[in-house]
């Protein structure tokens, strides 16, 4: 079936959607109400994200944009050290999209929601005029622990830094589907909950932490040195990027150091934590291929720095501009 703008009237079209659709997947005590407003328990701290999702095509290799639209929001919660809870989901359809697709991807959400320990506690429906498309809004809410501090801003020099994963798949993923590339490289997309609770769990002192999304490593280390006024000093030789990766950026000049992922974080912590930070990270999922890319100095405040195999030290300059819009 395909949408029609009958199904955004606010009629039984529309009721039906819900139901057969976000009730059957996203059914959970507080959504079931159907109020106006949801009303949830917590105290404390409150951490709140939002983010809209607009990437082409909606199913990429290793996703679509619904896993994608919670692995976003819920990781930038775990970003900050807050415990993921609850999530919205608000969705803007173009007529003629396919209730099939939606389908799966309401699915495909529910199940990364699931798996991120949040529920959804709000949603909403529109449809406009279109050529099949859709466009998803999630906001999330967590709480913070009494005592959790985890800023762009707090690293501190003698920290070291670590990255969970291969670099630049999910961006390398959706650029070769619209280029019709055909390869092995799916996208990274994930959430990091389990990770997160690790280093937790383990006493790792997080002094910050970001996910590596548009702009890519390279953008996140940049934010890490202006915010805290120090120098990221990173080893080109530790960055760890796929072969298949490697090879098509070789092919298409980029730099994986810019390219967007949607499962990957940056951590620095205290020289003392770095080992247990990394065994976290390497045992929980999505984080086998982990490592320690660097430490935090004053060689260079406000800059980012790579040193080369051969020796060299260059300076990594600021992505200007964005070539490839609509990843995420
Ligand atoms: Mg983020």
């Amino acid at each position: 079936m395909k949408i029609t703008m009958a199904h955004g009237s606010g009629g039984r079209s529309t009721s039906e959607l819900i139901g057969s659709i976000f009730g059957k997947y996203f059914s959970n005590p507080v959504l079931d109400k159907m109020e106006d407003a949801s009303v949830v328990e917590g105290s404390g701290r409150i951490a709140i994200t939002t983010d809209s999702f607009v990437v082409t095509p909606l199913f990429f290799p290793g996703g679509n944009i619904g896993r994608l639209s919670v692995c976003g929001t819920v990781n930038d919660l775990l970003m900050s050290g807050a415990v993921p809870k609850y999530i919205t989901f608000g969705v803007i359809l173009e007529e003629g999209c396919d209730t099939e697709d939606l389908e799966k991807i309401v699915a495909s959400a529910a199940e990364t929601a699931k798996e991120a320990g949040v529920i959804v506690v709000a949603g909403d429906t529109k449809v406009v005029e279109g050529n099949g498309g859709m466009y998803i809004n999630t906001t999330g809410v967590g709480f913070v622990p009494e005592g959790m501090d985890v800023s762009a801003s707090n690293c501190q020099a003698g920290d070291v830094i670590l990255v969970s994963g291969h670099l630049g798949d999910h961006h390398a993923a959706i650029l070769s589907t619209r280029m019709e590339i055909s390869n092995s490289i799916e996208s990274d997309n994930a959430p990091l909950r389990e990770m997160v609770d690790a280093m937790k769990a383990a006493g790792v002192r997080l002094h910050a932490m970001r996910d590596v999304t548009r702009g890519g490593l390279g953008t996140v280390l940049h934010e890490f040195a202006q915010s805290s006024k120090a120098c990221m000093e990173i080893r080109e030789k530790d960055l760890p990027v796929s072969p298949e990766v490697k090879g098509f950026c070789g092919l298409l000049g980029l730099d994986p150091l810019y390219m967007g992922n949607e499962g990957k974080m940056l951590a620095v912590v205290p020289a003392e934590d770095a080992e247990t930070a990394l065994s976290c990270m390497k045992n929980s999922r999505y984080g086998e291929n982990a490592g320690i890319i660097g430490e935090v100095s004053h060689e260079k405040d406000g800059s980012v720095l790579c040193h080369t195999p051969i020796g060299g030290v260059r300076i990594v300059s600021e992505l200007i501009g964005e070539g490839l819009p609509r990843i995420c």
